[in-house]
């Protein structure tokens, strides 16, 4: 018979304040008979929907709740009965946290007053108002105190809380509290404080507290309880403590039955979107859609209107018109301002999305699936996703908090947890470990799993360190700011969930992350940057600047033959998605020729078809060198548009339906499961009940299994179909600007960086390979930005060392009065700091005036002070050597992160050739399996953990890019050089492949600098 439930307890979500998982407390309750448990972690509810999972899984009431930090210090423990309850907790949490600093939280007394509808206070730990009072024997206080408590929240809403904690003063504060009790009429409650489930978790939790306050263990002193009573305790412990008092437990299961708030929300009650007169949502989104159709189709089809009144209605039914009608109007927004932007994700299945501008591509024409969105089934659409350029996302995000403002428009949390590893120097500090141990420590962290148990009182300092580490792992340790996850709300959002300020100036964060909104149904709208959307946005203004054409990217109809030629030529780099080391080796064979190739090629070489091994098969199935075979005839349907290799989450879906029976709802929740880590446990289920689904279709058990570890092997890793829809417009879109505007396509990659594969210095190759030439930063030519100059780029201020906005107006502020004269004429008018006049010179800016050793000189002569500017230029003849090529490279290199001189393997080229080491330009020819040597530049070097060990590494000569494959044991033998050395001479042996494919397999490394040797 249950006796007790624990009304105060504390999760890893009080942040450094509690030392166990949900999990672990919920399990903990379960093996004490605990009928209920409540969390009350401080002034938050980050754990409510993980808590509410777990509790009902394993059959016990989540109570929810929260301990809240009040002026002066105090605690208050408070507990929510109902619906109203949880709407005043919120909004009191919700005002603690934006009373205070960003992660404190501090609520006015006064707060409280018609707010505690719902709630049952009870009068907290030692630090609550009413013990405070006590224990500094201040009677009058506490009685004030309690009786203004019993005001506030009632008489049977406002309990006195009794703990004993085997504390000196316990024993009477517990009596003073009940004498309390009665002289009021109140009834009181005992509680235990919880701050971790079993006893030995006190270590953990007395380290959480010296990270939290930044002191070691010897420091930390009354940081640090007592001693280890606060763990998670059963009746028949508790009950010893408090026999004169045997209500207090008992009351506990009576709280206990008072509290059933349920956290299960389903969609939120969302703004309603402002419709013409007349027209509800349904009707207007009716309208917008049945507009776009003739404006997207010259002959719409009875299927495209067939399939609109089906989604339409759909949509109706699970009560979502509106919840277009806003995501619409922020796509509307967008368009409206000239920011470029597109949805991604499961969006793309629907036709709705599509007419409404929110997705890219037409569902119909590319096979993608409505219900893969939004099913009857499933009731709750998926977050739509939305790309925008990223130089303009924060416009959007700020439209969004404008049109709904702050109290109904918040953004999801994330939780930044600790890592074993980097949370070891946090605990190393703690314990006051020397740098020695800590290095220990880390070498053990990295062999092995440390002890899962440890007699701290036996243990050395660096078990200790090892143990506390993995146990802290994954704890949350602060929260941060989703990226870009944005939830609007009809009714103040403070009365759903509560919001804290966040970091970034005007961002409110609710407490709750992206899987806890997911748990309850509650729907985002993630509000995301791309940066190619920003490279696309500026080549289409400069296409328009240069020709006067707007070029109607979105009116390209993916099926232009030089486009699909230049793809498949592996002429990508730059280009968005497949311009990588590892999609060029790949692309040639493929050789993509249609949108839904394309849509296979930014599938495929990603790292699970890589890592299960279905990359080769699937080409040798394309290049018909292998039958396209299929493990049972009911994949058929599912796999033929992939040759019977899985591809797409969407394709899991099919299989788990057609082989084994899942109803598409089972389906989608196989597939989510498969895409979570650690679900070992509820894979295994599904496993069981796939293999039991395929059985009564027919289909023997060896089949069955095999096809469930490919579902397994690909499910954690496949892309979503309808999101390789929506980048393969950008792939397209991109290809088609290097195509026919490769110099306008190149600045306007060189002006979005960082971005994509391929570093800078490498792009300006790719453009000087197709022609172009990059002409370094001028002082009368360049702009802040790279432009198109004659066809050919001219290089920005904005890729000088240290040129911020400031400078470069400056600078043309000056320049348009009239052209500098000179390097003084350029200081005195300009007046920027020497140290960036330095980079021009360098940059080869100031050219035009003489050497840049020279000009670097005199610049060193002049009296360069701030007020006075004193520019007598001394020529005391001084003559000094020019900079060599060399010399200007790597200075240049040094200040712009590129040379726009001459390659530097051009300079070796004579004696490279004289030496019989081939350049890139002349692998092509050899006969494959010859041993040759190649040398160049280091541009590329990876160790993808897919490639068991291979090095993969890209030189650079004037000409072009040379891959080299280097095994394991070269790799060992030459690491230092192949890790340190820029230039490398490399010999191996020639392997072609198919598509015009050329990699040297490398035996024998060398540094360019010895190979003169
Ligand atoms: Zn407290
Ligand atoms: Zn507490």
């Amino acid at each position: 018979m249950p006796d007790y439930v624990e009304l105060h307890c504390h999760s890893y979500y009080s942040l450094l304040d509690g030392a166990s998982a949900l999990e672990e407390l919920v399990t903990r309750a379960v093996e004490l008979g605990m009928p209920a448990l409540a969390i009350t972690d401080h002034n938050a509810v980050y754990g409510a929907p993980r808590f509410s999972q777990l509790a009902k899984a394993a059959g016990i009431n989540p109570i929810f709740g929260a301990e809240l930090s009040l002026t002066g210090n105090h605690h208050l423990t408070l507990l929510v009965e109902n619906e109203q309850g949880w709407q005043n907790l919120c909004q009191l949490i919700s005002l603690a946290q934006h009373n205070a600093p960003k992660g404190q939280a501090e609520l006015n007394l006064a707060a409280l007053s018609g707010r505690t509808e719902g709630l049952i206070a009870l009068s907290g730990c030692r630090q609550g108002e009413v013990a405070q009072a006590l224990l500094n024997n201040d009677e009058a206080v506490a009685l004030a105190a309690a009786t203004h408590y019993r005001t506030l929240f009632g008489p049977d809403n406002f309990w006195l809380e009794l703990q004993h904690h085997l504390l000196p003063e316990d024993e009477r504060l517990v009596g003073d509290l009940v004498d309390l009790a009665s002289s009021l009429g109140l009834s009181y409650v005992a509680t235990n404080n919880v701050h971790y489930a079993h006893r030995a978790d006190k270590l953990v939790q007395d380290v959480l507290i010296c990270i939290r306050h930044l002191v070691s263990l010897d420091e930390a002193g009354p940081l640090l309880r007592d001693n280890s009573e606060y763990y998670l305790k059963s009746y028949r412990q508790l009950q010893p403590l408090f026999r004169p008092y045997p209500e207090a437990l008992t009351n506990t299961l009576h709280l206990a039955e008072r509290c059933h708030f349920d956290l299960a929300f389903g969609l939120q009650d969302l703004p309603q979107f402002p419709t013409p007169p007349g027209l509800d949502a349904r009707a207007y989104l009716q309208q917008l859609c049945q507009g776009a159709i003739s404006h997207r189709y010259s002959h719409p089809s009875d299927r495209i209107q067939a399939q609109l009144d089906h989604e339409l209605a759909v949509i109706d039914q699970a009560g979502l018109a509106n919840y277009f009608l806003i995501v619409w109007d922020i796509v509307r927004y967008a368009q409206a301002q000239g920011i470029l932007g597109q949805g991604r994700g499961s969006a793309a299945n629907s036709l709705v999305a599509y007419l409404l501008g929110i997705s890219p591509i037409d569902p119909l024409a590319h096979d993608l699936v409505f219900e893969r969105f939004l099913s009857k089934e499933r009731g709750v659409p998926p977050d739509i996703d939305l790309d925008f350029q990223a130089d303009r996302r924060e416009e959007v995000i700020q439209y969004v908090y404008d049109r709904y403002d702050h109290d109904h428009a918040a953004m999801a949390c994330t939780f930044v947890t600790f890592r074993a590893r980097s949370a070891s120097r946090d605990i190393g500090k703690v314990l006051g470990l020397s740098a020695m141990a800590l290095h220990q420590a880390a070498e053990v962290l990295r062999e092995k799993e440390a002890n899962p148990v440890i007699d701290p009182g036996n243990a050395n300092a660096v078990e200790i360190l090892t143990y506390v580490a993995q146990q802290i792992h994954g704890f949350p340790r602060h929260i941060g700011l989703h990226n870009g996850g944005m939830l609007v709300t009809r009714s103040p959002l403070s009365r759903r969930l509560p919001t804290e300020p966040a970091t970034m100036d005007r961002r409110v964060v609710v407490q709750w992350d992206k899987d806890g909104l997911d748990d309850v149904g509650l729907i985002k709208i993630d509000i995301l940057g791309l940066r190619m959307l920003s490279a696309i946005a500026e080549a289409t203004e400069l296409i328009t600047a240069l020709t006067g054409q707007d070029p109607r990217l979105d009116r390209l109809t993916f099926d232009d033959p030089n486009v699909f030629a230049m793809i498949a030529d592996g002429d990508t780099m730059g280009v968005f998605q497949v311009e990588s080391r590892a999609q060029a080796q790949v692309i040639p064979k493929l050789k993509p020729a249609t949108f839904t190739d394309l849509m296979i090629t930014i599938s495929l070489i990603r790292p699970g078809p890589i890592q299960g091994n279905m990359v080769q098969p699937y080409l040798r199935r394309r290049l018909g060198l292998e039958a396209v075979t299929y493990l049972h005839p009911r994949l058929e349907d599912a796999l033929a548009p992939t040759l019977g290799v899985i591809l797409w989450q969407e394709q899991v879906l099919q299989v788990a339906t057609d082989l084994a029976g899942f109803s598409s709802g089972q389906g989608e929740l196989l597939r989510r499961t498969l895409g979570r880590k650690h679900s070992t446990t509820e894979i295994e289920l599904f496993r069981s009940q796939f293999l039991r689904g395929a059985h009564a279709n027919g289909v023997p058990e060896t089949i069955a299994a095999a096809v469930f570890e490919q579902l397994k092997a690909f499910g954690s890793y496949a892309f979503a179909k309808s999101h390789a829809g929506s980048f393969a417009v950008l792939v397209y879109q991109s290809a088609w600007l290097k195509c026919y505007y490769p110099a306008i396509f190149f600045v306007a990659l060189l002006n979005n960086q960082p971005m994509g594969f391929w570093s800078p210095a490498v792009l300006v190759g790719d453009a000087r390979r197709h022609g172009i030439a990059v002409w370094p930063v001028d002082i009368e030519r360049s702009q802040g930005k790279c432009t198109v100059e004659e066809g050919n780029i001219r290089l920005g201020f904005n890729y000088v060392t240290g040129f911020g906005e400031a400078h470069i107006d400056l600078l043309e502020q000056a320049r348009q009065v009239k052209p500098f004269a000179s390097l003084k004429d350029f200081c005195r008018r300009t007046r920027l700091p020497r140290r960036l006049v330095e980079n021009l010179i360098v940059a080869g800016a100031m050219d035009a005036w003489g050497p840049r050793r020279k000009l670097l000189w005199a610049l060193g002569q002049l009296d360069y002070r701030e007020a006075a500017l004193d520019l007598d230029l001394p020529d005391n003849g001084v003559e000094l050597p020019s900079l060599s090529q060399a010399e200007a490279m790597r200075l240049e290199y040094g200040v712009l992160g590129l040379s726009t001189g001459e390659h530097i393997m051009s300079q070796y080229r004579t004696r490279l050739t004289a030496q019989g080491i081939l350049g890139s330009w002349e692998l092509e020819s050899q006969p494959n399996g010859r041993q040759v040597q190649v040398a160049g530049l280091v541009v590329v070097h990876q160790s993808p953990p897919t490639a068991r060990g291979f090095h993969f590494i890209t030189l650079e000569d004037e000409a072009g890019l040379i891959d080299l494959i280097i095994r394991p044991q070269v790799y060992e033998r030459y690491r230092r050089l192949l890790r340190n050395e820029p230039l490398l001479v490399a010999a191996g042996t020639i392997q072609h492949h198919q598509g015009g494919v050329t990699n040297l397999l490398v035996k024998h490394v060398m540094s360019l600098s010895r190979s003169k040797d």
